[in-house]
């Protein structure tokens, strides 16, 4: 039987109001049919209010630029030490050549993101690598948005250099960096990341340099790796943060801010075995991601309007059953995805843009390109 509590909360909720921790939480435990369907009919609401009917879609290409890292994150399938069988680090010939296949099939954005390599050095300094990699594809497309660099390369940029937060995200912009990708949250709470990734920045520190992005002008987009060891506690206790770090952003006057939301269900396929085994299984399940991205749009679609599913995660058929749960946006081309595929994930490593349109078109509503801020092309 539906909850009359959760009929309140969603009442609420459609009037426009933010709704609180606690009544998020009671949404995203329940298990009743009908009252699934409920969130799911508001969160839907929500996106058409919010974000309109259209679904947007980028035409993007990754660059995943190295598998070496320093780091052993207990989810990741990815990461390689040097030497190891399928270890790689482009060179800049390498890099530009993939940029160069990207703007040639309509790319827009270039996404740039690598494993934490302590090579990865000019002149023995970490930021003058990282500003050439942004340089080799910029002088030759400045048209393209650069959407590169996570919360946790930056604070690894500073840390090999010892530079502050804010010089390391100045010299990035600067050199032309566009935006940065709301990576390595993970699940903003300190004790998940201790068993997901222990070496990994914490929550205060991952919050902090998102902060720190948007009063330098730098929009980013927000994520949440989901359904491997966390609690609904901790899911939306994640959401909270996002939200209070957009609100600030946003009642401050920042000049940029969180442009999007991407929930990332766990991929244990090909993970290592400790917490495959200790999830328990291989690929996401779809009904808890969709409930998921309902409660999100709800819960955040005030502050951030554009909800975005992974494809990679949940195949084209998962990602389009979320576009009725709440989102707005099915994401990118890629043209080449590594980390997630690495992880075992089903739904490929490139889509093409009639693909997209196509499944867009089979629920019935509109399509548009973007591009990476959300402006249509
Ligand atoms: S998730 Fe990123 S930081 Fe962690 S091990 Fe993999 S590549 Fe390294």
């Amino acid at each position: 039987m539906k909850h009359k509590t959760v009929d309140g909360i969603l009442d609420r909720a459609l009037m426009g109001y933010d709704i609180s921790l606690a009544e998020g939480l009671v949404l995203l435990k329940q298990t009743d049919p009908e009252a699934i369907a409920a969130i799911r009919m508001t969160a839907d609401k929500l996106r058409h209010t919010q974000a309109s009917d259209t679904v947007t879609y980028v035409i993007n290409r990754n660059i995943n630029f190295t598998n070496i890292c320093e780091q052993h994150c207990s989810f990741c399938a990815f990461r390689r030490d040097d030497g190891d069988v399928g270890a790689y680090w482009l060179d800049w010939a390498q890099i530009l050549e993939k940029a160069t296949d990207g703007v040639r099939r309509g790319a827009t954005e270039i996404c740039m993101q690598g494993g934490l390599n302590p090579q990865a050095k000019i002149n023995d300094k970490s930021l003058p690598y990282y500003l050439k990699l942004v340089e080799t594809i910029k002088q030759e497309f400045p048209q393209v948005h650069l959407h590169a660099f996570s919360p946790q390369e930056v604070q690894f940029i500073a840390r090999v250099d010892g530079l502050e937060y804010a010089d390391v995200i100045a010299a990035l912009q600067d050199a032309g960096v566009g935006s940065m990708p709301g990576t390595a949250a993970e699940v903003l709470d300190d004790e998940v990341r201790r068993v997901l990734c222990p070496e990994k920045i914490d929550t205060a520190t991952w919050l902090e340099i998102v902060s720190t992005a948007h009063k330098l002008g730098l929009h980013t987009t927000s994520t949440m790796l989901s359904g491997h060891i966390e609690t609904p506690e901790q899911q939306i206790g994640h959401l909270e943060k996002l939200r209070s770090l957009q609100q600030t952003a946003i009642n401050q006057g920042y000049p940029a801010k969180i442009t999007e939301f991407i929930v990332l269900p766990f991929v244990g396929q090909e993970a290592p075995k400790p917490l495959r085994r200790r999830v328990g299984r291989d690929q996401p399940i779809l009904n808890d991601a969709l409930l998921l991205g309902a409660v999100a749009r709800i819960f955040l679609g005030n502050w951030i309007p554009n909800h975005q599913p992974s494809w990679v995660k949940l195949g084209l058929a998962g990602a389009k059953e979320a576009l009725v749960w709440g989102c707005n946006d099915i994401g990118g081309t890629l043209m080449e995805e590594h980390i997630t595929t690495m992880a075992g994930a089903v739904g490929g490593t490139c889509m093409e843009v009639e693909t997209l349109q196509m499944a867009i078109a089979s629920i019935g509503r509109p399509y548009q390109q973007r591009d990476t801020l959300y402006q249509k092309v």
